[in-house]
């Protein structure tokens, strides 16, 4: 489900031909691992389109079929399969090839994102933010004319405030889920950064069905990134939260390796994915700010020289040398994931 209540899905792209099937299934496989729910395939030619059988067969999560200029793949692409298709309006308009796919569309149900880039809208006299919504709107009156409503919407760029600005503009009066994302936004630090503010600004205001990260990484770092997103602004929680300061002058420990340690450690445990379930965790450096953050968390340590004050829900349940202090607060988070 995107949209109507549904929580905010988690998506990616795999970087594969997607003709070539086994490549394709060990990507999909590796998202779906890291808690992708929806993987997009690009469809670039018929050998792809058709590829899609094979895939759906080995794998388990929805498939989107992006497609740009030749309407005939988005058809090959439902005929095999495929759970939605992402249709480029910059480069799919002839309104008699967008029929014949609202046609195949309707009959196997198949969503349709409205995926709008900054570089390929028409856009005459009009600044590049209203010429990416009337090119969305415009679409969505086609659509619409088609009596075809299972309606997604983007309208990506890789410059943050436009791309906020963008679905901002759509977003009043109009009602379908939204895909956010940026188009391109460059080198894997940068590509977060930008990422985190053009998606984040819009969550927090409430815009946004479904998000997917662009980075020129691993796509399973996409999934991890958009997940933190959604987790740090309290839409939705994966794991337990950890936090820890940044430590200064009056620490006495190594607080990025204890912390480094600890993250390590949550990783590799099992928890179930109840938010009630998963802790926040706060690790710090002194006695000094140490306590108040480590007492306002489920769980929580605070470092003196060669001490560990071990605190849950805001008391102190333990004192002790630093590395037994952080085995011990290892232990107490374990018994959360049970
Ligand atoms: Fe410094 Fe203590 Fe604050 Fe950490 S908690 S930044 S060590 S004052």
């Amino acid at each position: 489900m995107i949209g109507g209540g549904a929580s905010i899905c988690v998506q990616s792209m795999t970087k594969t031909k997607t003709s070539d099937v086994s490549a394709t299934v060990k990507q999909i496989k590796s998202l779906e691992k890291a808690g992708c729910q929806l993987v997009r395939l690009a469809v670039e030619d018929m050998t792809s389109a058709q590829a899609i059988k094979q895939i759906k067969k080995e794998t388990n999560i929805p498939l989107v079929a992006d497609i740009h200029f030749h309407y005939q793949f988005a058809i090959e692409a439902m005929k095999n399969g495929i759970d939605k298709i992402r249709l480029n309006p910059g480069n799919i308009y002839k309104r008699e090839q967008v029929a014949e796919i609202v046609k195949v569309a309707k009959k196997r149900k198949t969503p349709i994102r409205v995926g709008v880039n900054s570089g390929s809208v028409p856009k005459g006299n009009n600044s590049l933010v209203d010429a990416m919504v009337k090119c969305a709107q415009d679409y969505i009156k086609v659509l619409e004319g088609m009596d075809f409503y299972d309606i997604v919407i983007s309208l990506k760029s890789s410059d943050v405030l436009e791309n906020v600005e963008a679905y901002r503009k759509m977003a009043r009066g109009c009602d379908y889920p939204f895909h956010l994302g940026l188009t391109a936004t460059g080198p894997f630090d940068s590509g977060i950064i930008k990422s985190s503010l053009g998606i984040g600004i819009l969550l927090a205001e409430g815009i946004g069905d479904t998000v997917r990260v662009s980075l020129t990484s691993d796509p399973v770092n996409e999934v991890y990134v958009a997940k933190e997103i959604l987790q740090s602004l309290g839409l939705r929680r994966f794991k337990p939260e950890l936090i820890s300061c940044p430590t200064c002058g009056r620490s006495e420990v190594d607080l990025l390796k204890i912390v480094n340690t600890i993250e390590k450690k949550i990783a590799g445990m099992n928890f179930n994915c109840n938010g009630n379930r998963l802790p926040r965790i706060a690790v710090m450096g002194c006695f000094v700010n140490g306590p108040g953050e480590a007492k306002s968390s489920d769980l929580g340590v605070a470092f003196g020289k060669n001490l560990g004050l071990v605190f849950k829900k805001g008391k102190v349940i333990k004192r002790l040398p630093e590395s037994l202090a952080v085995d011990f607060l290892i232990k107490e988070i374990e018994k959360y994931g049970r």
